[in-house]
């Protein structure tokens, strides 16, 4: 990659000034690649060749070849599979392992998607008599994507391959600090026949071509996911027009055990959704809530797992890689001496620790018991920190957990059939798991937040829908 990452109606190009973004690995803090630094004026471009493939030839390919397409693409993501896997760990500075399963991810939403493209339809409305009425679900025409850094492939796969699959073309703003796997699957779209100007990126940075993209007036639906601040300006910016948006954002989603719970199948996943990728997952279970009478033993048995842990540089594929920057790193360090500051209780850190100094890399901490009250509780760190909090029966279980600003996703861990409805009825959050963990999975479930986690549906059949619209059109015919 030499910092010629614009991809525009259907060609690679640089930015108009030449200039670039450094390409940092994680794990060495080394410069190893530069993307373009595209920004308004090329993000104009983008949108224009959009619209262009819209009128002229997106929105008269039949569904069923649209789904074949994506289909297709799905099939040379797989074809590929361990050479994006490789870019996304080095990229991300995710475990090997993880990145793998981010690469199948994207190649089932054009597999999950491709499928569905010739099953999304309107309906017919009931009305009075004479008349024929039909609620018609259309694509929007352009819709503008703000993808984050610590999911590429996987968040490429659940907006793009959804909005492409609806009849949308595409322009995609991705994060710069990791993006080279959405890079290479460009190529791939192409090889599998998406018309050029279908799908077009734009790399650079937030307040330039991202703020560009939120704000542009021929843009009919921003797809967001990302930070609740970054969100806010995005929805300002897409407000001037009008344009709707989806706004997918962070979260503290607690994971609560119940006495009667089954320990030993909630412990790996327990500890599981807050490790992945570093913590940096915007569903990561980082509150457990356990309840008082085996508090010690949770407790005791995370420490264990957390002290096990192995962190060192993705390619080694260790249970936790470094964090995506130095930036990055220091926010979250910046938590743990602020915790350490106020003597919250340490209950374990992660034991090994190899890769070279000039790696990001944040040990994993587990801090127990800590009060509803510390922003650890409530903030989102977005890092390797777990906090565990004792609760006294359900309705106290249930006021912690609705504590905070977010509501993301919840875990339910109870064999009581009428708690795990009660509790899933009462939580606020966009998905709840029972006995189970699904952080980052489920090309099949809708996703999304309330509260300050954001709204709006990706993945699934909802997802699909939410970048369609309706027309109602009514005939008279007496
Ligand atoms: P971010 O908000 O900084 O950036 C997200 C994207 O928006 C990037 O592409 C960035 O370049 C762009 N951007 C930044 N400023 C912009 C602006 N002014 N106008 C338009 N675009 C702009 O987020 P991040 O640091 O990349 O990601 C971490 C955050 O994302 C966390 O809060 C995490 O919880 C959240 N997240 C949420 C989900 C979800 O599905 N709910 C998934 C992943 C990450």
């Amino acid at each position: 990659m030499d910092g010629t990452t614009l991809f525009i109606d259907g060609r690679w190009r640089s930015a108009a000034d030449g200039e670039t973004i450094p390409v940092v690995d994680p794990s060495t803090g080394e410069t190893f690649s530069a993307l373009s630094r595209g920004r308004a004026a090329e993000i104009d471009d983008a949108v224009a060749a959009a619209r262009r493939a819209y009128d002229t030839v997106w929105r008269r390919v039949s569904p069923v070849e649209r789904g074949r397409i994506l289909a297709r693409f799905g099939e040379l993501i797989q074809r590929d599979h361990e050479r994006i896997a490789e870019l996304e760990c080095r990229d991300v500075g995710k475990p090997l392992a993880q990145a793998q399963k981010d690469i199948t991810a994207a190649s089932r939403y054009c597999e999950f998607y491709g499928g569905a493209a010739d099953k999304l339809h309107g309906e017919t409305l009931p009305y009075e008599a004479g008349y024929t009425v039909l609620a018609l679900r259309e694509p929007f025409g352009v819709t503008g994507h703000l993808i984050p850094w610590n999911y590429p492939a996987q968040m490429f796969g659940r907006s793009v391959i959804a909005s492409l699959a609806a009849g949308n073309t595409v322009v995609v703003k991705p994060g710069e600090d990791a993006c080279l796997s959405i890079l290479a699957m460009v190529d791939l779209a192409m090889e599998a026949g998406l018309p050029e100007g279908v799908l077009n990126v734009v790399t650079g940075f937030g307040n330039e071509a991202g703020a560009a993209l939120a704000g542009h007036r021929d843009v009919n639906h921003i797809s967001f996911t990302g930070s609740p601040a970054t969100g806010t300006l995005v929805q300002q910016a897409a407000a001037v027009h009008n344009v709707p948006a989806t706004m997918e954002l962070g979260g503290k989603s607690p994971q609560i055990i119940f006495a009667d719970a089954d320990l030993e199948a909630a412990l790996p996943v327990l500890y599981g959704a807050l490790v992945q990728n570093a913590g940096q997952t915007c569903s990561a279970g980082s509150r457990i809530l356990v309840q008082r009478s085996r508090f010690d033993e949770v407790v005791s048995a995370l420490s264990a797992r957390f002290e096990a842990t192995r962190v060192g540089p993705a390619m080694e594929d260790p249970d936790v890689g470094p964090l995506i920057s130095a930036r990055q790193a220091e926010r979250v360090k910046a938590f743990i001496e602020r915790a350490e500051q106020s003597e919250l209780p340490v209950a374990a850190v992660a034991g090994t620790a190899t890769g070279p100094e000039s790696g990001f890399y944040v040990r994993p901490q587990l801090f127990a018991p800590v009060d509803p009250a510390n922003e650890l509780s409530h903030q989102e760190v977005f890092g390797p920190v777990l906090v565990a909090t004792p609760f006294d029966d359900e309705a106290h279980a249930l006021q912690l957990a609705n504590a905070t600003d977010y509501g993301l996703v919840a875990g339910v861990w109870t064999a009581d059939g009428g708690r795990q409805l009660r509790m899933s009825h009462a939580l606020e959050a966009g998905q709840v798991f029972v006995n189970c963990y699904g952080a980052g999975g489920g090309v099949e479930l809708p996703f999304g937040g309330v509260k300050r986690s954001g709204y709006g549906r990706e993945k699934g059949m909802e997802g699909l829908k939410s970048f369609t619209r309706i027309k109602t059109v009514a005939v008279h015919h007496g």
